[in-house]
């Protein structure tokens, strides 16, 4: 993409609404526009990294073996009436009526819908474990919409629902999706630390919030800080080995990680004094295990193996996908700017062309460019006649994590400038070594 053609509409001044830095460079960047109290348009830099957050989540939901698919936003009252959540769920529903007066709701998650879905089409052990997963948007008449995308009213999030024969199924499908999510944060380059959370009138001690920590999070955090050490990395998980994929739980929740609503202060007071940590933390996803509560209600329920029907056990797992960008930037920036890990920048690489008009500049950038897209690596080339320290301050502000610098004065020796946004750390290279080096890095992204 090239930046005179582009629709990145950079702000120079500090937005007075923002109060917490995401926020702020989110505006700054050109990333989001506000259109009404916590509901946004993504502009096209925004909805890149959206979509990049979108896609690793896919990644990791279907090679946990868990299946997608779309439910509307718009539900029928009817559905929720049967749970019993329509008149739960109070002021944070937002209710609609249609023309034929029907009672209609944003949805603000999907356990009634999912289970219609399955109890419409599923009626057999044989069919099990089945978990369906999708990524739509989600309202939420939220007190305080605030911190930008962080908290919206309008959200978009990960919703998967699992449906299992038994409770040490239904457990397993938990595990699987704990394992999952650790995979699909730490590939957007955060540390989301599993924390046991509550699990409010359902009971039962199966639901753990996952929190970056962050000054700004909502969350307080207890925790030892030994568990932030823990890192999943590249080892193979087999998705449907109970004992192995309960090890990768197990080594990740043994550690003492708790939010304020289930905190023990004995068991705290337990860990050495240096590892006790109390912070502050942002929840970018939560597992729940509920059993039966969705299909007793609505009458889902499945033949098992010896002939007796029983309802469907249950679960549902959430990541906040919009929330995402918020936390990845609370983690991840300077004062210059953001600094986006390689696997959810909007761009791999900027090219900032210091001497716009000069043949061989602007050949050296236009010959990167092009070699880079056959790469399959697509560069964000800043090609107008602008200042360098314009162009500087824009590449850092929009926190690409790689920028490849070309001026008259460096390919009068046959180089270019490479430049990590992470470091700072700048190494003259041939054009050709710059591309090289640039698709090894992004190989294994
Ligand atoms: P919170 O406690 O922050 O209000 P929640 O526990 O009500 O969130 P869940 O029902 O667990 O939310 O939803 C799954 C995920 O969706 C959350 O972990 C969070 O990352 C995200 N999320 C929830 N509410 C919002 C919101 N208002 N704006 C953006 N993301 C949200
Ligand atoms: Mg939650």
């Amino acid at each position: 993409m090239r930046v005179s053609r582009y629709f990145m509409p950079v702000l120079k001044e500090n937005p007075a609404e923002a109060q917490i830095v995401s926020h702020r460079y989110m505006l700054r960047a050109g990333m989001i526009k506000q259109q009404a109290a916590g509901i946004y348009s993504w502009l096209p830099l925004g909805l890149r990294v959206l979509n990049r957050i979108q896609t690793i989540v896919h990644e990791e939901q279907q090679r946990a073996g868990h299946i997608p698919l779309l439910m509307p936003t718009l539900q029928p009252a009817d559905l929720w009436r049967e749970s019993g959540r329509y008149d739960d769920y109070g002021q944070e529903m937002l209710r609609i009526k249609d023309r034929q007066d029907r009672e209609m709701l944003y949805g603000p998650t999907n356990e009634e819908m999912i289970t219609d879905i399955f109890r419409a089409h599923v009626n057999s052990y044989k069919d099990l474990p089945l978990t369906l997963y999708h990524i739509q948007w989600k309202f939420r008449d939220e007190m305080r919409p605030r911190f930008g995308v962080m908290r919206g009213r309008e959200f978009l999030m990960k919703d998967g629902y699992n449906f299992d024969v038994d409770k040490a199924a239904a457990l397993h499908a938990y595990n699987r999706h704990m394992v999952s999510y650790l995979r699909t944060y730490e590939r957007m380059g955060l540390t989301a630390i599993p924390m046991r959370a509550d699990s409010g009138p359902i009971g039962g001690e199966d639901t753990h919030e996952f929190l970056v920590l962050a000054a700004t999070g909502e969350s307080e955090v207890f925790f030892d800080s030994a568990v932030t050490d823990l890192r999943l990395g590249n080892r193979e998980v087999d998705y449907d080995n109970r004992e192995e994929v309960a090890s990768v739980c197990k080594e990740f929740t043994t550690l003492y990680a708790r939010t304020d609503e289930t905190h023990d202060q004995a068991l705290f007071d337990a860990i050495p004094e240096e590892r006790r940590k109390v912070a502050r933390g942002i929840e970018v996803g939560q597992i729940f295990y509920f059993g039966t509560k969705y299909s007793e209600a609505m009458g889902a329920t499945v033949v098992t193996a010896d002939g007796s029907k029983v309802p469907v056990e249950m679960g549902s797992h959430g990541i906040g996908v919009s929330r995402l960008l918020g936390a990845i930037i609370e983690a991840s920036h300077d004062d210059k700017g953001i600094i986006w890990p390689e696997g959810v920048t909007p761009f791999p690489v900027g090219i900032v062309n210091l001497k716009q008009g000069d043949a061989a500049a602007d050949a050296a950038c236009e010959g990167l460019y092009k070699a880079l897209a056959a790469k399959g690596l697509e560069a964000l080339y800043d090609d107008r006649e602008e200042r360098a320290g314009a162009k500087f301050a824009t590449m850092d502000l929009i926190g690409l994590p790689w920028r490849i610098t070309v001026g008259p004065r460096g390919l009068a020796n046959g180089v270019v400038e490479l430049t990590s946004r992470r470091t700072g750390v700048s190494e003259e290279l041939t054009p050709e070594a710059a591309v090289a080096k640039l698709v090894e890095i992004y190989a294994g992204i």
